[in-house]
């Protein structure tokens, strides 16, 4: 049985503003590896001045 592997759609690129980075087929985010590190510290810092930090959906793959 041929394990079927969830991928994303082939050339897409980050969104961040300026970012021209292309994002792999197995990175189902928006965001390059570069920037979504930098945004998700930016949202757990906003997230944690007002709420207790929530788990989201990070990709759990990496570790
Ligand atoms: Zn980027």
């Amino acid at each position: 049985m041929a394990s079927v592997l969830k991928t994303s759609a082939e050339g897409r690129k980050c969104t961040f503003p300026g970012c021209t980075q292309k994002l792999s087929i197995y990175n189902h985010e928006a965001h390059c590896h570069l920037h979504r590190d930098q945004i998700a510290a930016k949202q757990h810092r906003a997230l944690s001045a007002t709420a207790p930090f929530v788990v989201g959906k990070d990709d759990v793959s990496k570790f």
